[in-house]
């Protein structure tokens, strides 16, 4: 069975009328599902679409949904639904929208990359190994972050007809988020960057040592390296993968975050009553993500691709091998400028990937494309399914 999910803000839903918004999907993306962001980061968007006022939709992120206070009682971090909510729960609406149209909903959360929550709680944050916070990214070792995006699960899933829950960044960021003009004058190279932004957070101090790992050896390796690329001003030649060979007390701390972020993405599983669906992105060393390890604790991975035939073949390999089974494997695709430039290059990456045996494509992004576009879509669409029931 052919599926097929349009990812959407649902504020761009609740401004052009989620009924309107939501046939509107239905007549002219023919998707089968809608794949709604219900926590979300900071966000400064131009919205195309007409009538929709502001044109410029910015807000600091937080829950898209009204949550179960009661439920958050004993969370140290409690959730904050987004300000543009006011007193409103669109998502109710959705939910009834989509089971009135026989639309399959999935929600789509963004897990540790969080400004605001960092912003209320400090010490839940990525902190490096010189006590340096990180405004946009919550620990995702720290037990308060765990114990949180558990019971967000719950909420989620025990209030909303979620046919699936996808988990965007459940780990440590692979990527720096900024918001302000950022400043480095000296070259810290691939392995600086990666030393400078590993957590040595309490909570992953704390953990590490409790089983059995030499963290204190790990930090003294990490500052001094660093140290010496500030000093010289000149960065290490290799990779993360080779310097962490060469340094056996920071590879077991290494290895030992990654088994953590999957024993969190695990413990997400146990609470989740829906299909759980995890976003690829990141490795070993960056994101601390074991794909293989995660693979096992998840119903798919969904693997974000440009519209390049060999890369899209890679990332379904990839999957395939990590999950051992193509049916947990799903892709998504930039439906969007610049990404995107014309309806054929969607319709051949949905060929390409309906070929491959992939038979889950998810679109990005109803509120930030134009109208015409939608049109591409229910071709790729079309396509696909014609292809994936013959
Ligand atoms: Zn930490």
């Amino acid at each position: 069975m052919f599926q097929s999910n349009l990812w959407c803000y649902l504020w761009d839903l609740a401004d052009e009328g989620i009924d309107e918004a939501l046939d509107r999907i239905v007549g002219e993306a023919g998707v089968a599902g809608v794949s709604v962001a219900t926590s979300y980061h900071s966000i400064d968007q131009l919205r195309p679409h007409a009538g929709v006022t502001p044109r410029r939709f910015r807000s600091p992120g937080g829950l898209m949904f009204q949550p179960c206070m009661e439920n958050y009682a004993d969370s140290r971090i409690k959730p904050v639904p987004a300000h543009w909510l006011s007193s409103r729960n669109p998502l109710a609406d959705l939910g009834e929208g989509c089971v009135k149209r026989g639309l399959t909903l999935r929600g789509w959360a963004v897990c540790c990359h969080s400004s605001l929550l960092v912003s209320r709680h400090e010490s839940c944050a990525v902190i490096n190994v010189f006590g340096d916070i990180d405004p946009t990214w919550l620990c995702p070792i720290n037990p308060d972050v765990g114990e949180y995006l558990r019971l967000m699960i719950e909420d989620l899933c025990g209030h909303y007809p979620f046919e699936t829950i996808e988990l965007e960044r459940p780990t440590f960021q692979y990527r720096p988020h900024v918001h302000a003009h950022r400043k480095v004058g000296v070259e810290l190279g691939e392995i600086g960057q990666w030393l400078y932004q590993l957590c040595y957070c309490a909570a992953c101090r704390r953990a590490a040592e409790q089983d059995g790992i030499d963290v204190g050896a790990a930090a003294h390796t990490t500052a001094r390296t660093l140290e010496a690329i500030f000093t010289k001003g000149v960065a290490f030649s290799g990779t993360p993968e080779h310097f962490a060979a060469d340094h056996p007390e920071l590879k077991a701390f290494i290895d030992w975050r990654c088994r953590r972020v999957t024993h969190l993405i695990a413990s997400l599983r146990q609470v989740c009553t829906a299909r759980l669906v995890v976003h690829r992105g990141g490795d070993h060393y960056l994101s601390a993500t074991d794909w293989s390890a995660i693979g096992r604790h998840c119903d798919a991975t969904l693997s974000n691709c440009p519209h390049d035939d060999g890369i899209i073949l890679d990332a379904v390999q990839a999957a395939l091998q990590d999950t051992g089974d193509i049916r947990h494997v799903e892709l998504g695709f930039q439906a969007t400028a610049p990404d995107c430039p014309d309806s054929q290059t969607l319709v051949r990456s949905a060929a390409t990937s309906v070929a491959a045996g992939v038979n889950s494509i998810n679109i990005y992004n109803y509120g930030l494309m134009s109208f015409s576009r939608l049109e591409w879509i229910r071709q790729a669409i079309r396509y696909a399914q014609r292809e994936a029931t013959a």
